[in-house]
């Protein structure tokens, strides 16, 4: 008997090869085994019966191959593949023209479901049908129902499958995760049976009902967090700053540019936060190059002001060092004084050659009122004088501990106000169920002669063309980003990896350019000395995986070019998009894809006409989940993998469960959802 703690290996036929590609996708025991939920299910409940066939009919049939072979007909050149199938009810002949490796698939003796239309000659056939071998299941699944799960390509979903079920047997011992008085008033499915039902559904109905259960916890824990974070946020106070009009509009005015309505709003917005005596929670939204940086600019100069101190945390040390520059250049002729302080870097705009030890003695006494740097400044042993306001760009939510181990570095006490900035566009929909603890403002304007960016769809046949326009851009002294969705070649059949992208582009189309390469294997160190060559223009063409940074700035940089856009959410391309354009060239981004599917080609176009980030996620949103369209890693870190934004039944009903819940229980009273709720909030940083 299996228990849920025991590793994988105790089911039979499961080796070290398995185990090694289980643990690529984080699996390792039974637990992680069942909790890995099919993402979605291949119903063979409706297939025809042979004998039903008909003339004309697009149908799909299950069936036992008797009879496969190709030929070739010698005066036309063309292969055929003639397979005879048959099921209870019949005898089907089935062809294929022009694809000679079929028989490299099917064998005799294979249970295949083919989905294609029935032709007359002679008798009835069916024509060049999409085909896929059924995985035996060895009678591990009674009905017809099959799980589909996120994979790799050298595990298979005949070895998910085979493994779930054996964990299966293990799943009683799964511990409910909701009170009891929710399960019963909104008669849920009990955590076990769910997770059972999801691996080895036994119809639809069952399975409608365990991914209900399942949707609803996510979303019921997601809003619990949201509502005891403000709960825990309306109890703690914060230094109130009496922010003064005259200060902010001087300041603005001596800036080189106008604002933007939106730009001007938000600063509002945060000024009158702050003057409260509750910590400002907010989140300010805006578009690659929408100006978010200068609204945070003006709330820290509000804050220094009143003698308090900011801190501005980046995601890597290169962003920090380019705030420090922005900064530097917008508090020109202001007595701010601004501090850089990360692992390797420590400056000052005031003093020219300043060491760490300096840097960090003026963070204490209070003579720096502005602090950048990475997350060395709140993990270190940094002492603040008096904090008044944290800015954290694309890092998204802030964890509960980080939260505290800040409110510990004021003496008095006072938490600090704080302001996430990110460029990922997520529409208020789905940022009302994800961010619920947040106050949100979006900058929607861009600032006035930004030149929009033009993008284009590429099939393989636009391959050559695509890179001779790369090359004359080069030659013109442009940059180029090349961006690849894998790292191994041997990740995915028929998508070209960052591995094999760089060798092609550095040995045989542009072996004249120098050829940077950037991927998450990389060591941080490694990664911005890549970054720092780019910048500095020594690296001409940059392959890199999505790893990026959403903020680099990179003003000669005129050309995104972006393989196997397919597999990438909209909204995730449109953010890769936004690293161009910056300077004053025209810009490009270019779409490639290899596939031939008309639909995804019409998503993909999507991007040639809107150039607005909230519209373009609000519209692929609509069609397609969060994991979709954002990247599968990134909507897992929102805490959805089950649940749809768009069930709006269901959110509501959650919400009117949390409120239910916490009005009459505290958080100890249910061991199970404090321990869940508990659990290390990762700090988000979307790629
Ligand atoms: P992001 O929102 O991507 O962080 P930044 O804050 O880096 O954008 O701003 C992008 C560029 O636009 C910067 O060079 C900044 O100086 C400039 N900028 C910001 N606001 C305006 C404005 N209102 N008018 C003109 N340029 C602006
Ligand atoms: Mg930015």
């Amino acid at each position: 008997m299996l228990a849920l703690n025991d590793t994988l290996e105790r089911i039979p036929r499961v080796g070290a090869a398995t185990l090694q590609k289980l643990s690529k996708l984080g699996i390792v025991t039974v637990r992680d085994m069942l909790l890995h939920v099919p993402f979605r299910y291949e119903d063979y409940s409706r297939i025809a019966p042979i004998r039903s066939l008909h003339e004309g009919e697009s149908v799909s049939v299950v069936a036992t191959v008797r009879r496969i072979a190709t030929r070739r007909s010698f005066r036309s050149r063309v292969s055929v593949c003639e397979a005879i199938v048959a099921d209870d009810t019949g005898t089907l002949t089935v062809v294929w023209f022009n694809q000679p490796y079929i028989e490299r698939y099917i064998s005799i003796g294979d249970r295949v479901v083919l989905s294609g239309t029935i032709e007359r000659r002679e008798k009835l056939h069916m024509v060049s049908p999409l085909y896929r071998v059924i995985i035996d299941d060895g009678g591990t699944h009674s009905g017809q129902i099959f799980p589909v799960y996120r994979a790799t390509k050298d595990l298979t979903q005949k070895q998910l499958r085979y493994i779930a079920a054996y964990c299966v047997t293990a799943a009683h011992e799964l511990e409910e995760m909701l009170p009891s008085g929710i399960v019963k008033k909104y008669d849920l499915m009990g955590y076990a049976d769910a997770i059972a039902t999801v691996h080895k559904p036994g119809d639809t109905v069952m399975l409608a009902r365990a991914r209900r259960r399942l949707a609803f916890e996510e979303l019921f824990l997601i809003q619990t967090k949201s509502h005891l974070a403000k709960r825990e946020l309306s109890a703690v106070s914060a230094p109130r700053i009496n922010c003064q009009e005259d200060d902010m509009r001087a300041f603005i005015s001596k800036l080189p540019f106008a604002l933007t309505e939106d730009q001007q709003r938000t600063a509002d917005e945060i000024c009158s936060d702050m003057r409260k005596k509750i910590p400002m929670n907010r989140l300010l939204e805006g578009d690659v190059g929408s100006g978010k940086t200068i609204v945070a600019a003006i709330a820290m100069f509000v804050c220094a002001r009143v003698q308090l101190q900011s801190v501005l945390l980046a995601p890597t040390e290169l962003l920090a060092k380019q705030h420090f520059e922005t900064l530097r250049t917008a508090y020109r002729g202001q007595s701010v004084r601004i501090a850089l302080l990360t692992h390797s870097i420590s400056a000052s705009n005031t003093i020219a050659e300043i060491s760490k030890k300096d840097v960090l003695r003026g963070i204490q006494d209070g003579s720096f009122e502005i602090i950048v740097g990475t997350h060395a400044l709140i993990q270190e042993r940094v002492v603040y004088h008096k904090i008044g306001l944290i800015v954290i760009d694309e890092q998204h939510r802030f964890g509960v501990a980080q939260r505290s181990a800040l409110k510990e570095k004021n003496s008095d006490g006072l938490v600090p106000h704080f302001l996430s900035m990110t460029a990922t566009p997520i529409p208020r929909s789905l940022a009302l169920i994800v961010y619920g603890d947040l106050d949100i403002s979006i900058l929607k304007q861009m600032p006035r002669g930004r030149k929009g960016i033009i993008t284009k769809v590429i099939s393989e046949r636009g391959r050559k063309k695509a890179y001779q326009f790369i090359d004359a851009q080069v030659r013109q002294g442009r940059q180029v980003f090349v961006i690849c969705p894998l790292i191994d070649p041997s990740d995915v059949l028929g998508v070209t990896s960052v591995m094999e992208e760089f060798e092609i582009l550095r040995q045989d189309v542009f072996p004249r350019y120098t050829i940077g390469l950037l991927h998450g294997k990389l060591k941080t160190k490694e990664k911005d000395d890549v970054m720092r060559s780019f910048r500095d223009g020594t690296i001409q063409i940059l392959v890199s995986t999505s790893v990026v940074e959403v903020g680099i700035d990179v003003p000669n940089a005129t050309v995104m070019m972006i393989e196997g856009a397919e597999r990438f959410g909209l909204a995730q391309l449109h953010q890769f998009r936004g690293r161009v354009g910056r300077g004053e060239y025209q810009s490009y981004c270019l779409l490639l894809t290899r596939i031939n599917d008309q639909e995804a080609i019409e998503r993909l176009r999507m991007l040639e006409r809107s150039s607005d980030g909230f519209s373009i996620a609000e519209h692929d949103l609509r069609h397609r989940g969060p994991g979709d369209v954002y990247g599968v890693q990134q909507s897992g870190m929102m805490g959805l993998t089950i649940a749809s934004i768009h069930d709006t039944a269901l959110i509501s009903e959650t919400k009117d469960a949390v409120e239910w819940y916490f009005s009459r229980h505290d958080i100890d009273d249910f061991t199970p959802l404090k321990s869940l709720l508990s659990e290390a909030d990762p700090a988000i940083h979307f790629e």
